[in-house]
């Protein structure tokens, strides 16, 4: 059987990495994330720990592109009291009960008058809707709807929040793990979301931990991790590296990537990238169940890297997404939906589809005339009833390889139209590659 392959990414994952991934995410859960502030900040200070991260502060008032960084929000305290004076919305309870980028207020109010500021979702009486406002000057309130409904009309409420919001900056890190190559495989996630676990905290862990286990390894490209508030995050970084772009080759936004559905993979805006066929190969041969969906210009933040003045081949891999799932946006999207299986399985299909993308290359045949003689070169075994299915393909595979590979044909090409698991077809190519039959067209 074939030796180690040449340009491996271990798929080895320790058993405990789920769990680890949990601790992670409960370690960040409390802190208060928004498009700005120290919330941010501490959350790229604890996956310092476990990813090393370069961070870079953008003072509000820069412009980007059609949008302009915002003020700084951050906060400490807020609550709506009653009469005698009982919090009865408290924000030490649930980071949640602030509408996002609040403006700071401090008011006695009517019942009717503080319901004008209130957010709730009457379908789930018990859930805290998660509602922001970046852009908007005003303040807010999110509550149980139970809570909203106790609301006396008549009766008077304080209300206090006590936010800043003031010129300060906007908050991003990444991390680069050099590789042989400049060409850069960019991984980006979102680190805007207050408590909430699937939206946010699932692809923050998964990135880390994919990061980590990169780390020191023998690598073809060089990996890019990017944790950025979203929307102006992303559009924020690419507005700084204008003139680098073209080394991302490869780009992949990751979130909600915790609950219990499938795995599931939205094409790049060119449909047909590099990265959409390894993602594609990924899911069809390990993950059955699996959805690829297409391109649409809504969504995570791949919309802005796929957007057409940079057009890059970024797909989106997640799980359920945004949206689509019941307690998206809500207090309810917390541990009971995540699970160390569901996160470990997320990081496996990831670390499978970069290692395509590290394997796949384009070959030539160096001894075209013919099948050359498999046998004195210890690559022949007979198909015939009794071989091991495993090795059945393997021989299968050199077949294919040898005949594919013409200097156009990847890999991964290979693959596909072999219907052969691209890992067979790299372990076959390098077992020719050692016998000098085929060569790489770029070493
Ligand atoms: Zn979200």
């Amino acid at each position: 059987m074939p030796e180690a392959a040449a340009r491996p990414v271990s798929l080895t994952l320790p058993q405990t990495v789920g769990q680890e991934m949990v601790e992670l995410m409960r370690e960040l859960f409390p802190l208060c994330r928004s498009l700005t502030g120290n919330g941010v900040r501490e959350t790229l200070k604890i996956l310092d720990d476990v990813l090393p991260l370069e961070v870079t502060e953008v003072p509000s008032g820069t412009p980007i592109f059609d949008w302009t960084v915002p003020r700084e929000w951050n906060i400490s305290d807020a609550w709506i009291a009653d009469a005698e004076g009982r919090r009865i919305v408290d924000f030490r309870e649930s980071n949640l009960h602030v509408l996002g980028y609040s403006r700071p207020v401090r008011a006695v109010l009517t019942g009717a008058e503080l319901q004008e500021h209130l957010h709730s979702v009457p379908d789930h009486p018990d859930w805290i809707p998660v509602r922001t406002a970046y852009w908007a000057d005003t303040w807010g309130f999110c509550v149980a709807d139970a809570q909203r409904q106790a609301i006396e009309p008549d009766a008077r409420y304080e209300v206090c929040i006590d936010s800043r919001l003031e010129d300060g900056h906007l908050t991003y890190a990444e991390a680069l793990l050099p590789g042989a190559s400049k060409d850069e495989v960019l991984l980006s996630t979102y680190i805007c979301h207050p408590s909430l676990c699937n939206d946010n905290l699932s692809g923050i862990a998964v990135l880390a931990f994919a990061g980590k286990h990169l780390s020191g390894l023998d690598l073809r490209y060089s990996y890019r991790f990017l944790f950025s508030p979203s929307t102006v995050g992303p559009l924020t970084w690419l507005s700084r590296n204008l003139d680098r772009l073209d080394r991302v080759r490869h780009g992949l936004a990751v979130s909600c990537v915790g609950d219990a559905g499938v795995v599931r993979y939205k094409r790049s805006r060119r449909g047909t990238a590099e990265i959409d066929r390894a993602a594609e190969h990924v899911l069809r041969s390990s993950r059955p169940d699996a959805i690829v969906d297409e391109f649409v210009p809504w969504g995570s933040d791949e919309r802005q890297f796929c957007s057409p003045g940079f057009d890059l081949p970024f797909g989106a891999l997640t799980r359920t997404p945004h949206g689509l799932y019941p307690e998206y946006h809500s207090s309810a999207d917390d541990f009971e939906i995540v699970r160390a299986e569901s996160l470990a399985d997320s990081l496996s299909v990831l670390l499978e589809i970069l290692t395509v993308l590290e394997r796949n290359d384009v070959c030539v045949n160096r001894s075209p005339c013919g099948e050359p003689q498999l046998g004195r070169r210890g690559l022949y075994r007979e198909i015939s009833a009794g071989v091991p299915r495993g090795e059945e393909a393997f021989q299968r595979a050199i077949l294919w390889v040898l005949n594919l590979s013409d200097g156009d044909c990847s890999l991964l090409d290979i693959a596909d139209r072999a219907g052969i698991p691209f890992g067979v077809v790299a372990d076959a190519a390098d077992a020719l590659r050692r016998v000098n039959l085929i060569e790489r067209t770029v070493e």
